[in-house]
């Protein structure tokens, strides 16, 4: 076998198991709104309603596809993790309701139960390629959502889970029931039928080759859940009037402002957003840019690999903060004391919080104190699926 054809192998096997795995586990997707699709919805509806009656692209690349599959590897690894901690926890809940005629299914990834503190923690995990500060709204939203039903349709037949409990004699609970029943015959864990008896919380858990991050808790919240009904009801409405033909996709809003997931959309080729003139003679010299681009973040991630590596080694020696010689580098590592910003959300609140000072003169105080650099072009770079 050839490199190129282990590689080829690997691409059409990938497919194949996402394939697979949607099938047994989501269902046909076209049929119902799910969570992410809502959360999606409040930023960009045209994508959620293109991927619902279009599908997504049929060939899509070994890297998307690693990427995608990543996700699910490690859902796997953190189950073995709690089940090593001991533990009761269920994987992919469904819950599927109906809404003002909207078919709505959540797919929980982890529910951790805690039976003496009456306790259920909703994980959502987000494999990342690295660690931010801050948590995507869109997860949070989905988190918000998945919350809010779970707290709201605690006690009704809509909880199901077809997944084996590991560790555990008991079968699969697919069929629906209620949450407190479904616990009960999963794990044998007895909690409140009444959802306001127990504490309900969750948390976005994202996890990078080198660490993890989690934002969190957050509670059930009903006036977000309010939000993610009415963009369901919007994006079901469109997609019915496009299948009946009344309306096309042009007719669907779309985000107007910068946002990174048009890089990843499978429907970005015709979306309005990029109209403009076509010059395919220029393909050349956009693709050596994109090349570049794209060696130049590899090159920054290897880049800190390497110094991470070579802090740890320094740390393992115990030489932080001394010079450690090879024979034509060296290096040190040292402690710097962090860079001086201002936080102006904080400022404001803490200036606000003084009496005298009203909204527009916190403005001005702002606004005076702001440093603006000289304008700049900027050139954006955007694939085409
Ligand atoms: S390309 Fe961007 S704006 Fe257009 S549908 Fe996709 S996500 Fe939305």
């Amino acid at each position: 076998m050839k490199a190129q054809e282990l590689l080829s192998l690997l691409a059409s096997g990938l497919e194949a198991a996402a394939h697979a795995h949607t099938a047994s586990n989501l269902g046909d997707r076209r049929t119902y709104l799910g969570m992410s699709d809502l959360a999606r919805g409040l930023t960009c509806p045209r994508a959620v309603v293109a991927r619902k009656l279009n599908g997504e692209p049929t060939s899509l690349s070994l890297e998307t596809l690693l990427q995608l599959r990543r996700g699910h590897w490690l859902e796997y690894g953190v189950e073995e993790a709690l089940t090593a901690a001991g533990q009761k926890f269920i994987s992919q809940l469904e819950i599927s309701i109906e809404h003002n005629g909207v078919p709505i299914k959540a797919h929980l990834d982890l529910l951790i139960f805690d039976e003496e503190a009456k306790a259920v923690t909703v994980i959502e995990l987000k494999s990342v390629g690295r660690l931010r500060d801050h948590v995507y709204g869109s997860h949070e939203a989905q988190l918000y959502g998945q919350l809010g039903l779970l707290h709201r349709y605690w006690s009704q037949a809509v909880f199901a889970n077809n997944v084996f409990v590991k560790g555990s004699s008991l079968p699969a609970c697919s069929e629906y029931c209620s949450f407190s029943e479904l616990a009960s015959r999963q794990l044998g864990v007895q909690l409140p039928k009444d959802a306001d008896s127990v504490s309900i919380h969750g948390f976005v858990l994202t996890v990078a080759p080198q660490s993890a991050k989690a934002f969190g808790p957050y509670a059930p919240n009903d006036e977000v859940l309010k939000v993610l009904f009415q963009t369901g009801a919007g994006l079901w409405s469109h997609m019915e009037e496009i299948r009946s033909g009344r309306a096309d996709l042009g007719q669907v809003a779309y985000q107007q402002g910068f946002d990174p997931l048009c890089d990843w959309c499978g429907h970005n080729r015709d979306c309005p957003k990029f109209q403009g003139d076509s010059h395919p003679a220029l393909e050349p010299e956009l693709s050596a840019l994109a090349d570049l681009k794209a060696a130049r973040s590899r090159l920054e991630e290897e880049i800190k690999e390497r110094e991470e590596q070579l802090k740890a080694i320094a740390a393992i020696m115990g030489k932080s903060g001394q010079w450690i010689s090879g024979n034509r580098y060296r290096f040190k590592v040292s402690r710097m004391p962090g860079r001086a910003t201002i936080d102006q959300h904080l400022l404001k609140s803490s200036l606000g919080q003084l009496k005298q000072v009203d909204e527009n003169q916190l403005d001005s105080l702002l606004s005076s104190a702001q440093k603006i650099s000289r304008p700049f072009e900027r050139l954006q770079l955007s694939p085409i699926h």
